[in-house]
């Protein structure tokens, strides 16, 4: 079934709403955090830029160093002399940054020393603690502020709007005062927050400790401190020295770790002392000293692998330098990469009736095509994409089309299971309506096959046996004629072909007229036949006269027919425009185990002994559709037991207009009439019977076999009508008359045909031929139909 764009543009709008809650609630869960992590990782590995670190040294105190230097320089923690020899070498050597990785938090000797040289342009690590340590004093939270103003510019100052987001901690531990006094060291917050699953992807730009602003260790040690007062904040956005980072309200950055790092020099402290033992070069670099001692020093796992936190600050420091941060993706490419996930799902179910499990193939491969290229391309353009999300929605869209598919594939095969059962019911019931046609026209066939047999053969029997005979063949005849009657009937019906035709009726003569049809036959039987009307009954009603009266003779025919002795009573009545009619007898009545399929065709009870020429079992089913048809209803009312009473009625309103017509019932006087009649038919038989009827009706007519013969005697003579059969060989009666016409032959052409039903007698008509008559033609109906065409003749009273 192909779907209009609206029914398309429903279900797809359906579709889109049931995969938004499914993602939604999809995007709540662990797994998905857990999966959009792992996945963001392998894309750092895969799609990370190359850092280029050629710029900065990291000093690392490592197990070995520490083993090396205690002989030298006593146990950790060493005098602090130690780190202001290094630094002072690294001055001298022309260092740009020197950053200490290290909590400088207690006293030791050198101290005095070592603060001496630190400057603007050394940076020391602050920690801050998700706890407060304990109630901090005055003189603890001026220092704070002092540090803040020092290390970070004038932030703590800025109204609230320019200030940049933060993460906010309950405490921090600085290092000494005179390490961070001002013209000394500048302060950067080195703690981290990992993600649920221990990994770190973010990053803290800046940090908020007491209402005091600090920046990050990594930022301090990139960004100098004119950068950091020069920094611009709009909405999500904060600008340094040219760059521009997408900042969480928790002040926090999304990393893009670099795929590769490019000439980091990482040197272990016993290597670098005594100061000068190496020959790198240290101008203008950045200098990180820490530890990844396992003793000392922490460790981080990052996308990109296990580092320590002073690599990480080094790593960290340089992507911020470069800018290598991502930026999460405006909301409507958002959605728009979730409505492209779900597109294939809706192009499959909209094709999906042809193509369900390739096409689930197909639609899943072009989800995939669509969603990962883009995702990756966006990743590597610097964006933090929902991807995964995206991903997860093409899949639900598609998991949602392929139930939908598998549905309508099932009703589908509900459908076509129903529709094979009807189809071979239908084709039983074919095969026994064929059975008991063949049944129902072989014994009246054989009778009259038979009797005509001992009539032409038997000299003997004398014209007395003769005659009986001929009754018997005329009865068995009528009685074919009967049946194939009532099937065309049935047929038109069931077609839907059968029209009706409502007229001002007199319930009243109907009824009579149908009670003096059947009274020989009832008086034949010895039954008391009798009606009864209940009045008011109104003088005339709408109905379609015929069709009642077809009914009625088939229920009160039954009743005459099946009772032996006693009565049989019609009861009329009429009420609220509703006619209804009961007859009743005291016939052997009607089995209940049978009373439900009499209605049937071809269904017959076990009513007294079948006699020939008794009925086929089609009279009831067609009086029942007939009622029906008038929007009524037949129904047979007795139970049980002896005696029947079926009961049926009928829409009719009131009529005030009596019918002018004469009645169909009764004997029809023969008409008499005067001309020349041209007679086409090919079977000899019913050309010599036609003949004859015609030569009754005072006519004379000529006769030929076909429809050519037809033309050729039309060209010779003048005829008053043309009777032309339709089915003829060498020219049918159709193009026969197609040929006269355009002869210009003028005179009335009747059809004569055996079809009853439909298409052929209106194609007759439609090719010129002026009326149709239906096979057999009695000789009443044949005068009938000619008198419109014809002049009058003398009248006869009967005709033989
Ligand atoms: P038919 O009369 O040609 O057999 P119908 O369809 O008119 O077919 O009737 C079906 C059957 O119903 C009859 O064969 C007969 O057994 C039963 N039947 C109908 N009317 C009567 C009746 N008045 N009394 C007893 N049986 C009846």
């Amino acid at each position: 079934m192909a779907w209009t764009p609206l029914v398309f543009l429903r279900r797809a709008l359906l579709l889109i709403f049931l995969v938004a809650g499914l993602t939604w609630l999809f995007a709540q869960t662990s797994l998905y955090q857990r999966l959009q992590g792992w996945s963001e990782d392998e894309l750092h590995r895969l799609l990370g830029p190359v850092l280029d670190m050629s710029n900065v040294v990291v000093i690392d105190i490592d197990e070995e160093s520490i083993e090396r230097l205690t002989l030298s320089h006593g146990p950790w923690p060493y005098s602090r002399d130690l780190y202001a020899h290094l630094l002072r070498h690294l001055k001298d050597q022309g260092a740009r940054t020197f950053a200490i990785d290290i909590l400088l938090a207690e006293a030791r000797a050198g101290d005095p020393d070592l603060a001496a040289l630190l400057d603007g342009n050394s940076i020391v690590a602050a920690a801050a603690f998700p706890r407060p340590s304990s109630q901090r004093s005055e003189q603890y939270l001026r220092q704070l502020t002092q540090a803040a103003l020092d290390s970070a510019a004038p932030l703590t100052g800025r109204p609230a709007a320019m200030r940049p987001p933060a993460l906010k901690w309950p405490d921090v531990t600085l290092p000494l005062p005179m390490f961070i006094a001002p013209d000394r060291a500048r302060v950067g917050i080195i703690t981290v927050r990992q993600d649920d699953d221990g990994t770190l992807r973010r990053l803290p730009l800046f940090h908020e400790v007491h209402g005091r602003l600090f920046p990050g260790f990594s930022l301090t040690a990139w960004a100098t401190p004119e950068e950091l007062a020069r920094m611009e904040v709009r909405g999500g956005e904060v600008a340094i020295g040219g760059r521009s980072f997408s900042v969480s309200q928790d002040g926090e950055v999304r990393l893009r770790f670099p795929s590769q790092v490019r000439d980091l020099r990482v040197l272990p402290l016993h290597q670098v002392m005594p100061a000068g033992a190496t020959s790198t070069q240290w101008r203008g670099k950045t200098v990180f000293v820490g530890s990844s001692s396992i003793l000392l020093g922490d460790f981080a796992h990052t996308p990109i692998g296990r580092m320590s936190g002073l690599v990480l600050s080094a790593v960290a420091s340089q992507s911020l330098a470069a800018g290598n941060v991502l930026r999460p993706m405006a909301w409507p490419w958002s959605v728009a990469l979730l409505l492209l996930a779900m597109l294939p799902a809706l192009f499959w179910m909209r094709r999906q009736e042809a193509t369900l499990p390739s096409g689930f193939v197909w639609a899943l491969s072009a989800t995939l095509l669509l969603v990962v290229p883009v995702g990756m391309g966006l990743f590597r353009q610097g964006y933090s994409i929902p991807w995964l999300l995206a991903l997860f929605a093409g899949l639900f869209a598609l998991m949602i089309a392929a139930t939908y598919g598998m549905l309508r594939l099932r009703s589908e095969r509900e459908r076509l299971a129903y529709e094979r059962v009807a189809l071979q019911e239908a084709s039983r019931m074919k095969g026994e309506f064929l059975a008991h046609m063949t049944h129902e026209l072989r014994t009246p066939l054989t009778a009259v096959i038979g009797f005509n047999k001992i009539n032409q053969l038997n000299d003997a029997i004398g014209s007395e046996q003769r005659r009986r005979n001929s009754a018997i063949i005329a009865a068995n005849c009528e009685h074919l004629l009967k049946l194939v009657s009532d099937n065309l009937d049935l047929a038109k019906i069931e077609a839907g072909q059968m029209e009706l035709a409502s007229a001002a009726q007199s319930p009243e003569v109907l009824v009579s007229e149908v009670m003096t049809t059947l009274g020989p036959l009832a008086a034949e039987k010895g039954l008391i036949l009798d009606a009864q009307y209940e009045r008011p009954l109104p003088a005339y009603v709408w109905m379609d006269a015929m069709r009642v009266r077809q009914v009625l003779l088939n229920v009160l025919g039954n009743a005459v027919k099946f009772t032996e002795c006693g009565r049989v009573d019609v009861k009329v009545s009429w009420r609220d425009d509703v006619l209804e009619i009961t007859v009743m007898d005291t016939g052997p009545g009607i089995e209940a185990s049978v009373a439900g399929r009499i209605f049937e065709p071809f269904e017959q009870g076990e009513s007294g002994p079948r006699r020939r020429g008794q009925g086929s079992g089609l009279g009831l089913s067609i009086a029942r559709r007939l009622v029906r048809l008038m929007g009524g209803e037949l129904s047979l009312e007795s139970g049980s037991g002896p005696g029947s009473r079926f009961m049926f009625w009928i829409p009719a309103r009131v009529a005030t207009v009596p019918r002018t017509e004469a009645s169909g019932a009764g004997a029809v006087d023969i008409v008499r009439l005067s001309g020349h009649v041209l007679l086409a038919e090919d079977d000899e038989d019913i050309r010599a019977l036609m003949q004859r009827e015609l030569a009754g009706i005072g006519l004379r007519c000529h006769a030929v076999e076909d429809g050519l013969q037809a033309v050729h005697a039309c060209e010779k003579e003048r005829f008053d009508v043309l009777l032309m059969d339709l089915e003829m060989p060498i020219m049918s009666g159709i193009e026969a008359v197609q040929v006269l016409r355009a002869n210009g032959v003028k005179a009335p052409i009747i059809a004569l045909t055996a079809h009853g039903l439909g298409a052929q007698t209106e194609m007759a008509l439609s090719h010129g031929f002026d009326a149709i008559l239906v096979k057999p033609v009695s000789a009443e109906a044949l005068a009938l139909k000619l008198s419109a065409h014809m002049a009058p003749g003398k009248t006869s009273e009967h005709w033989s």
